[in-house]
Parts: structure tokens; sequence; C-alpha cells
């Protein structure tokens, strides 16, 4: 069993929080909540894979949190096991009802509660293994285009939130069809998980990405980069690639296989990522593209 995964274990009674805690340390990670408002909280800041949850607890009961943390987007996705001494079928239907996973009766017997809880976890376990696979490109083994896509609106949003600037690169390699032509396409395959892994070198904060976007296209996300950086980021790429010195004899533009691309920034504003902040790092590769090839051009928003 994962040793990182998070179990919340959310009851009023200290004494079932200290038996639980200690019938889970060895298969996960145990965090303690003695009320609902402090569930939530420690839900949001922990994200736990798992939710052990009490029906009847003072203040806000069992029922009030799981519909709170089903109405919030960032824990919706987190499973919740009732544990109640409510044990009529029509209280089972109810916690059910409201989206736990599983139901489990008090007094409960140990040894169950924790084998249910390792074929919950175990199953939590294999959705983010397919969530993830799902997320990346078979050829490169880095992001796809629909990681990018769920990063972007996640990068919007928050810079949205913040005020911060957020910065995208189009990296799209040079007289790749030329290259394919002439040395095929295996060949060619093998330069695109050259380049990707080139380019990963340029992860270098969290919520940074690099995404094949797809064919031999690329892309690049920095949130809270500006402008200046995110340029100057934009250059060093294009001089790494060149630097790998991948013989590209079909090349008008230089010995070696380059890359174009094109960049911009901004400010997000408004909940939708606005269609404009790729077309105009596109524009600014074309422009790459026509200034003569192997270029990095940053463009801003001119309106
Ligand atoms: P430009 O400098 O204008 O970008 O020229 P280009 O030849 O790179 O552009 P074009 O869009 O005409 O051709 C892109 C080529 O990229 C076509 C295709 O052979 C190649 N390509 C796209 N995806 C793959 C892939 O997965 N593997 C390989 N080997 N080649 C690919
Ligand atoms: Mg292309
Ligand atoms: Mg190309």
């Amino acid at each position: 069993m994962n040793q990182r995964q998070t179990v919340l274990v959310v009851d009023d009674e200290k004494q079932n929080r200290t038996l639980l805690a200690e019938l889970l340390k060895d298969d996960c990670r145990v965090a303690l909540a003695g009320n609902g408002n402090q569930a939530l909280d420690r839900a949001h800041e922990l994200q736990p894979d798992l939710i052990l949850l009490d029906v009847m607890m003072p203040d806000m009961n069992g029922y009030q949190v799981i519909q709170a943390l089903k109405n919030d987007d960032t824990t919706r996705q987190i499973p919740v096991i009732f544990i109640s001494a409510l044990d009529s079928p029509a209280d089972e239907e109810r916690g059910l009802d409201l989206g736990a996973v599983d139901y489990i009766t008090k007094p409960f017997h140990p040894s169950i509660v924790r084998k249910r809880v390792r074929n919950h976890l175990q199953s939590v376990h294999h959705r983010h293994l397919l969530e993830n696979l799902a997320m990346i490109d078979s050829l490169t083994e880095i992001a796809n285009r629909r990681r990018y896509d769920e990063a972007l609106e996640h990068e919007w949003r928050r810079g949205a939130r913040n005020g911060s600037p957020l910065s995208l690169a189009i990296i799209d390699v040079d007289h790749f069809k030329a290259y394919n032509d002439r040395l095929g396409h295996a060949e060619g395959d093998h330069v695109l998980r050259q380049i990707a892994r080139a380019l990963s070198a340029f992860v270098r904060r969290p919520g940074d990405l690099i995404a094949r976007y797809g064919g031999e296209e690329f892309v690049l996300l920095l949130p809270e980069t500006d402008a200046q950086a995110a340029a100057e980021i934009g250059e060093e790429i294009r001089a790494s690639i060149e630097n790998l010195h991948l013989a590209h004899p079909n090349s008008p533009v230089s010995n070696y296989i380059t890359i174009s691309l094109g960049g911009t920034t901004l400010i997000p504003n408004g909940g939708q990522v606005a269609p404009l902040f790729f077309q105009i790092a596109d524009d600014a590769l074309y422009a790459a593209k026509a200034d003569g090839r192997n270029r990095a051009f940053w463009r801003q928003r001119t309106d």
C-alpha cells in the first residue's frame, strides 16, 4: 500500500479518533479533525485521499460536512466513508445518497474498517494512476494537450485571482517535414523525444508546465512570470535546442535541428481563458518563422 496516501478522520470523540488513527497508521498517513469546520479546513489544506466521517457531531453534522465538501470544486472528488452509530437502512441510504462511497456502522469491527479503508485507498491509487496516464503523451512521456488545457484553465484562474502575469510559449520544430523525409519517421520520433527532454529542463518552478501540443509542436506555460523573464527563457530554449547539435541534413536554416518559438504574457482577467492568449503567441511564432526560423519572438497585446 502506498505510504504517502492520507486519510482524514473526522470524529468529535477523541477516543474514536485515537482508535481509528491507531488502526490505520500502518497503511497511510492519518490526519484528524474534531469537528465539521476543522474537517473542511483540513480537507482543503491536505487534499486527503479519503475521509472517514462521523455523522453525529455537535454544530455541523456529517451530512452538512459532506454537502460542503461536494459543493466545492477542490474537495468534491475526495471519497468519503461515513462511520456512524445511526445504523438503520434509511440512515445508510441517506449517507450514500449524499455521495459517500461507503457506510460503516458503529460499533465497528476494527479489522473490517481497516480492510475497507485499504480497498478504497487501492481504488483511489488506481484512479490517480489512470488519470495521470491519460494526461501523458506516449511518444515523449511529457504532459499531453489535455493536461495542458487543464493546467491553463487552472493557472488562468489563479492569475486572475492574484493579478499575476501568465506567460505562454509555443515551440515548433523547423523544417521537420524535410527531416522526416530524409531520415525517416523513426528518427524524427527520436528527435521529438530529445527535444521534449531538453524542454523539460525549463520546468523550474511549481506550476511551470511543458506539454506536447500535437505533432512537432510543444507549449510551455509559465505562471507568475513576466514578459521580460519569459522572453529570456524563450531565447534560452531556442539556444538550448540548437546546442543539442542534432544533425539536420536537410535544413536551409542550420546544420542542426532548430526550433522557432513564439510567446506572450498577460495578466488573466475573467474566469474563461481568452482565445486571444494562444492567438498572440501563435502570431509571434508565425513571425519567428517568417523572419527566418531559429528565432524566439515575444509579443505583447497591443490594443
Ligand atoms: P516549419 O519550419 O514551417 O515548421 O516546417 P515543418 O516542415 O516543420 O512544418 P510542417 O507543418 O509542414 O510539417 C510538420 C511535420 O512534422 C510533418 C510531419 O512529418 C512531422 N511530424 C508531426 N508529428 C510527428 C511525429 O509524431 N513524429 C514524426 N517523426 N514526425 C512528425
Ligand atoms: Mg507545426
Ligand atoms: Mg515545424
